[in-house]
């Protein structure tokens, strides 16, 4: 372990999820932490995150957070969602599930929350202070200073570093200064699709929550072939729920300009979920329409300097719900490489970066690729079979064939191994499930020799 007196201070920018976390991994080393973050005290100011309200945690994410500590503590704030329960365009449900096993389940939990909780855990520390209202606007690498505008009226100041670690997300101020310095390269590109936030009350309202109008153990999923409305649980029974359309076109963002226009495609689309957005209209105008893309970028790191982690190095599409829970691997790999005290802080960012660049490249295709599954291929009846399937040859070969989604969600495996594996995995099941009706018209003697020749023996 490295001490407080061999260790510099840490200034991390940004204290969201992937920072807050961080700061409890450096703290735990021994080191002191200063985080710098833009917005106000989420704990004191409601409802300031600014983005999706609930998100998605699964087995990378509870990792890294069992190994600081603090999932105990934020187990009575999850809500298990065993699968994509599927609503069709007269209403109809199928529950998809998402593993094979009673334990596969991924959870719904609130962003602010689980930042409030990460907050509170790093202050517990004694060794992190966090500075609300503080944005990093540039950074001087001449003589280690970071700039700052603070105050109502923004006033300019600087803060000296030791080193700085950019957790400052997609935007990231950090990251833009790194690539300047270096010469760096940046590569963004966008999804064409924007996403709006709506929300479904509970049955019941009330102050104190009420019952779930849905069921309440699965993430619902209205796809529509080009695009798709999702919605999560909350534990005050409410849902909150999210269009994701592309930005133009016939159906798109820049069409829907009046109330008439987002009802006509609602009650076209979405029939049985207006029934249960009284605030359709509303929060359609009052929230905004957010932007999604792919954010890749190299190097991540300058010298013994600045570094970048989380979002702040690789944003992708939230369609396979593993960017939180990629930034939060990325906390505990990034601990991993701690573990020498005596090795320097550019070899540490070298290293960093060379175990995750392929992992986070390999999310960042899967999760793109996830979105067709999920606004379209999930409706096919050769999804269904496949899906089934793959759960079949999960038993039969267990530990050697494991389907994609559960490798990424319920799994450590490497995302770029993941989604090698995944790769060969679908050829298998392309083969056998070609003319195959439905389980029964399946060869479970050519699927075993088809794995043992592809996927090995071992
Ligand atoms: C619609 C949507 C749904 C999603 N759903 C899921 C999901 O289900 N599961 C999942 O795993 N991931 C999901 N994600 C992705 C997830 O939100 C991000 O990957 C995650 O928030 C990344 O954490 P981060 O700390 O790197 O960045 P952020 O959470 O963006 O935190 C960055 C912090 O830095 C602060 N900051 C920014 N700039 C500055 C500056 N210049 N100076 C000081 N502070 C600054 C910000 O205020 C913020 O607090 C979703 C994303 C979206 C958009």
């Amino acid at each position: 372990m490295r001490t407080p007196r061999d260790t510099p201070e840490i200034t991390l920018v940004g204290a969201g999820l992937a920072g807050s976390l961080l700061a409890i991994f450096l703290a735990r080393r021994g080191h002191r932490v200063t985080l710098l973050e833009r917005r106000l005290d989420p704990r004191k100011a409601a409802g300031s995150a600014g983005r999706s309200i609930n998100l998605a945690l699964a087995n990378r994410g509870i990792t890294a957070l069992e190994e600081v500590g603090v999932m105990e503590g934020l187990r009575s704030a999850l809500i298990p969602m065993a699968g994509r329960m599927l609503h069709d365009e007269e209403g109809r449900l199928r529950l998809i599930p998402y593993g094979n096993k009673p334990h596969e389940v991924i959870y719904s939990v609130s962003r602010e929350g689980l930042n409030s909780l990460l907050l509170n855990a790093a202050e517990a520390t004694g060794r992190v202070s966090i500075w609300f209202g503080e944005t990093v606007c540039g950074v001087n690498f001449d003589d280690r200073q970071a700039r700052v505008l603070t105050g109502k009226e923004p006033e300019q100041k600087t803060t000296p570093y030791d080193v700085l670690i950019g957790t400052d997300g997609s935007a990231s101020a950090v990251r833009a200064a790194i690539l300047e310095q270096t010469g760096g390269r940046l590569d963004e590109e966008p999804l064409g699709h924007g996403y709006k936030e709506l929300s479904i009350p509970a049955a019941g309202g009330g102050g104190g929550g009420g019952w779930f109008r849905m069921e309440r153990n699965a993430l619902h999923i209205w796809p529509r072939g080009e695009y798709m409305l999702i919605a999560l649980p909350n534990v005050d029974g409410s849902f909150t729920a999210t269009l994701f359309l592309p930005n133009q076109g016939d159906e798109s963002f820049q069409a829907l300009t009046t109330p008439e226009a987002v009802y006509t495609l609602f009650e076209r689309r979405f029939a049985d979920a207006i029934a249960l957005m009284p605030r359709l209209v509303e929060d359609f105008f009052g929230n905004p329409t957010g932007h999604l893309e792919t954010i890749r970028c190299e190097p991540w790191s300058f010298e013994d300097h600045a570094l970048v982690l989380g979002d702040a190095a690789h944003a992708i599409v939230p369609f396979h719900g593993q960017g939180m829970n990629a930034a939060f691997e990325d906390c505990s790999a990034f601990d991993r490489c701690l573990s020498d005290p005596d090795r320097p802080w550019s070899e540490i960012f070298a290293d960093f970066e060379k175990r995750r660049r392929r992992d986070t490249d390999a999310i960042a295709d899967m999760a793109l690729e996830n979105y067709v599954e999920m606004r379209s291929t999930v409706r096919e009846p050769k999804f269904q079979l496949k899906k089934d399937l793959s759960f079949r040859l999960e038993e039969r070969h267990p530990g050697r064939f494991i389907p994609r989604y559960s490798m990424v969600m319920f799994h450590t495996i490497p995302y770029a191994e993941a989604k090698r594996r995944g790769a060969i995995q679908e050829g298998i099941l392309d083969a056998l499930t070609s003319g195959a009706a439905s389980l029964d018209e399946v060869d479970l003697a050519r699927a075993d020799r088809l794995i043992a020749e592809r996927l090995g023996t071992g």
